[in-house]
């Protein structure tokens, strides 16, 4: 399996694959890691997805938990929005570098003995019915033809790969100008376990803690001019947040600045035979929500178990892999949708408009079911696959396709080192988990709950549901993901 880039999606890739012990070579052309800080927000249902692979932990201890999200205009209160509300073992938005994120992702895939491969550039690739080759640059300048059963494009938002397909990128380019930086600070008015954007009639600004003195500031330029966007330099930022913010606030040191402009595009398919995208290569949208780098690692998460499935040879059921663009992409749009719901809402030109949306903000955002639509979009709890083609018969209040929260203090669906299906039930998910071995683990419901028998796919949303006397219900089911090896009924 070869993955082309090693930032925080295609490491992720690699992780997941490596510890299902699928041979995976991730490279990179950069000769060294990105130090530069770029996506800070990892929300909870990342957390829950990389707790499967121990990550989590480490990402928690380096970052900095964000537990309410306040939106202010005209220096009054619009909203506040508590996120340990959110109904996950990680109730907070985790601020980190992304570096940082991508620095611990780097450490437990070696630790499953997989280093990237840096300085390599993929070059180009062709598909044949039994692989894949590809044309590889090595550190030395030298090029090669190297032979993988799939490719993983993790190259970002200019992917050769998606180049190289011919798929369209579609989407458009927003018309303003933003810029931001990771700023030491002093006088900011809230516990630095509280993000603020603030409402302007010039532009917004926003403000995530990463600590104490230390938060990244966005806030936007104006109406681009079609000339690259300039980020601003300390001086000219403590301008605007004088403008636009609180009053008060002091930057008293600048760790990196950047500028851009949003792009909101997705690709047609995120497959082509052997090959998928995955991350930016696939998608991109607002920073507004930080949702980019998550909605990536999540993609990463969704392929990886299936391509484990398929090339340990337990499933080959054209649906599964089929699945994953079908899952995919419907979350991708949705993502980019809700983004660009956010950035139009906060960056509104006409004061009127904007008198009014204050208005209506600060009653809708006061009523506790928006509260939780809102938190719940952010932290990707909510985001499941109600209409994919892997989903089964389900009872009951929670259907197939729906995330399955985890339980604190119980090892996560899909964290041992095989992407396995858990069986939570009685006697019958232990029948179900003896007949597919290679597929299925059982694990004991709570005592009262054994009734019913629900399928948890390795990355943690139901795939089934049956009573559990029923349990072979679900015998088709898994027959119909090409299951091999199956053992006889006892
Ligand atoms: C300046 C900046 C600021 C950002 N700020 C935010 C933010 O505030 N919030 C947020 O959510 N997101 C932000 N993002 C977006 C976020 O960084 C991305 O969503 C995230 O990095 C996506 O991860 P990825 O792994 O898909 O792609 P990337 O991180 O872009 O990684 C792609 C990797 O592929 C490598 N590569 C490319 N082509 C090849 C090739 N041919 N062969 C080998 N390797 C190749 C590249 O060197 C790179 O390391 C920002 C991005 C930028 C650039």
């Amino acid at each position: 399996m070869l993955i082309a880039g090693a930032g925080p999606v295609g490491l992720t890739m690699a992780l997941e694959l490596a510890r299902y012990g699928v041979p995976v070579r991730i490279i990179d052309k950069v000769p060294e890691p990105t130090h530069t800080s770029r996506a800070v927000a990892v929300w909870p249902r990342t957390l829950e997805l990389l707790d499967r692979s121990g990550a989590a932990a480490d990402i928690i201890a380096i970052g900095n938990k964000v537990t309410v999200a306040n939106i202010l205009s005209g220096g009054r209160s619009v909203a506040s929005l508590s996120l340990d509300q959110i109904p996950s073992p990680y109730p907070f938005a985790l601020m980190v570098p992304q570096y940082e994120t991508e620095a611990v992702l780097r450490r437990h895939l070696t630790a499953h003995g997989v280093t990237p491969d840096l300085g390599v550039e993929l070059l180009g690739f062709e598909q044949d019915e039994d692989g894949l080759s590809a044309r590889l640059r090595e550190p030395d300048g030298t090029e090669s033809i190297k032979r993988f059963a799939f490719l993983v494009a993790c190259d970002g938002a200019h992917s050769v790969v998606r180049h190289r397909l011919g798929l369209e990128f579609h989407g458009d380019t927003l018309g303003l100008d933003w810029t931001q930086g990771d700023f030491h600070l002093s006088g900011y008015p809230f516990p630095s376990s509280q993000m603020a954007i603030f409402w302007h009639e010039d532009g917004p600004l926003l403000f995530f803690p990463m600590a104490p003195d230390r938060a990244r500031i966005i806030t936007s330029l104006g109406v681009s001019t079609g000339a690259e966007p300039v980020a601003l330099e300390q001086k000219a930022f403590q301008k605007m947040v004088e403008a636009r913010g609180p009053g008060g606030i002091t930057l008293t040191g600048t760790e990196w600045v950047s500028a851009f402009r949003i792009n909101e595009r997705q690709v047609e398919n995120y497959r082509s035979g052997r090959v998928f995208l995955a991350g930016d290569a696939a998608h991109i949208h607002s920073p507004a929500g930080g949702q980019g780098m998550n909605t990536g690692m999540q993609d990463a998460i969704n392929l990886a178990w299936k391509l484990a499935l398929v090339s340990h040879g337990v499933a080959s059921a054209p649906a599964l892999l089929e699945s994953y663009d079908l899952e995919r992409r419907p979350v991708g749009a949705q993502v980019i949708a809700a983004s660009g719901r956010m950035t139009r809402i906060g960056t509104l030109p006409d004061h009127t408009l904007q008198h009014v949306r204050d208005f209506i903000a600060h009653i809708l955002m006061g009523l506790p079911p928006v509260q939780r639509a809102i938190t719940g979009l952010m932290a990707e709890v909510s985001i499941g696959y109600p209409n994919s083609p892997l989903n089964g018969p389900s009872l009951g209040e929670v259907k197939a396709g729906a995330r399955v929260r985890p339980v604190a203090g119980v090892a996560p669906f899909g964290s041992g080192n095989t992407p396995v299906f858990t069986a939570c039930g009685g006697s019958g998910a232990a029948k179900l988990a003896s007949h597919f071995p290679r597929l299925v683990v059982a694990l004991a419901c709570p005592s009262g709950e054994e009734a019913l028998l629900s399928l948890v796919r390795p990355d943690g949303y139901l795939a089934a549901a049956v009573q559990d006397a029923d349990w072979e219900a679900l015998i088709p089911y898994l027959d119909h993901l090409g299951t091999e090896r199956r053992e006889p009924i006892i």
